[in-house]
């Protein structure tokens, strides 16, 4: 069982006040704005949760905003984030504190834990770094820097692991300072005490730590078993009819529901992605599509697949009848200009650029 002497990271918060970053969220501490925050926070790194910070309080600046969002604008303000589920689940929360807490962020553990979205980090999170109440926290950062200050020699993610970080982290929390400790831990972690090359020699927790008196920093946290990644080859096309674009809504319930796409799917095998296109299509709306040319190969990952996304512009013979969906609830037949305010996965946005940049759908305007 590791020592914990509170004093040993007694230099913790003058450091902190030296080196912190200067976020948005830093500047008031608005129980809102650190709530968007922390949600955007995970999964996410801190330069590009910043930009979205900053884009997504500027369209709604507080919950009231945000509960009477569409869906489809939270989604557009959220793309490219991933993790839809995260942008869905703050608009479902918002509406929950308009109906229960006038509209505010609430400022106890059990309200908060009840709302989508939030889990036992989140909710410490908010109420320590918003409202300033005695609430240890454990996030990925915290649990390297404690990993390798006290040397703990199992895998941080190991639920015997995660009880003792939790432990660690309200031993060590220095009364009626939680918001500066713990926002110090997560900033030590994120600058300093980095998953590759932590920097010992700028560390003011040095004098204390375990895992550099013992020269084992790079071996600790200790590795976790890997996820295994998987590969995926899917095929989707552009139909376009008279300068429009068709595309359809993912059902809700599935892991890009609420957004936009262009029909497509998995290739099976001895398919070329050619026929899968005109096989999906077929099967998720009726069309008999064919190839008219093939536009671009996009590689890109989400969770633990990899994913080769095989694009090809499409065309239908005579005039487009009604869709029959299986996989979606809506459809249109979209302009240019229609589809900038939709939102798309990644991998359907990145084709999107493409078209763009190469102004191959007139009146689509390449990103910056
Ligand atoms: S001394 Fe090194 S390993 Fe220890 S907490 Fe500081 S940066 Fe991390």
């Amino acid at each position: 069982m590791p020592r914990t002497d509170p004093a040993a990271l007694s230099a913790l918060l003058p450091w902190f006040a030296a080196h912190r970053r200067p976020l948005p969220w830093r500047q008031d501490y608005r129980p809102y704005h650190v709530w968007i925050s922390e949600i955007m926070l995970q999964q996410t790194q801190m330069d590009r949760a910043v930009d979205y910070f900053l884009r997504w309080t500027g369209r709604l600046p507080d919950v009231a905003a945000v509960a009477a969002a569409r869906e489809d604008e939270v989604l557009r303000l959220w793309e490219g984030l991933g993790y839809y589920s995260r942008a869905r689940n703050l608009r479902a929360a918002a509406r929950v504190m308009m109906e229960r807490h006038g509209g505010r962020v609430p400022d106890s553990r059990d309200a908060l834990l009840a709302l989508p979205g939030v889990g036992r980090y989140t909710a410490a999170a908010v109420l320590s770094i918003a409202y300033g109440h005695d609430e240890p926290l454990v996030d990925a950062n915290v649990a390297r820097v404690f990993c390798r200050l006290f040397d703990l020699d199992a895998p941080a993610g190991e639920a015997a692991t995660r009880r003792e970080l939790w432990r660690l982290a309200g031993e060590l929390l220095p009364p009626g300072r939680a918001r500066d400790h713990n926002q110090a831990l997560m900033e030590l972690g994120a600058l300093v005490c980095t998953p590759r090359g932590p920097r010992c020699d700028a560390c003011p927790l040095a004098p204390a730590c375990e895992a550099r008196r013992l020269d084992i920093a790079a071996h600790r946290p200790v590795p976790g078993r890997k996820k295994d990644i998987t590969p995926l080859t899917l095929a989707t096309g552009v139909l376009t009819h008279r300068g429009r674009v068709f595309v359809q809504k993912r059902a809700p319930g599935d892991v890009w529901g609420g957004l936009w796409e262009f029909p497509g799917g998995g290739v099976e095998p001895g398919e070329t992605p050619a026929q899968a296109v005109v096989r999906e299509y077929m099967e998720e709306t009726g069309f008999c599509v064919r190839v008219t040319a093939p536009l671009t190969v996009i590689r890109h990952g989400y969770t633990r697949f990899r994913v080769t996304l095989n694009c090809f512009a499409l065309a239908l013979d005579g005039e487009p009848p009604p869709p029959v969906l299986t996989e979606a609830v809506q459809w249109r037949w979209a302009s240019p200009g229609e589809l900038e305010g939709l939102a798309f996965p990644a991998g359907h946005r990145k084709l999107l650029d493409w078209l763009a940049a190469r102004e191959l759908l007139p009146g689509l305007a390449a990103r910056a």
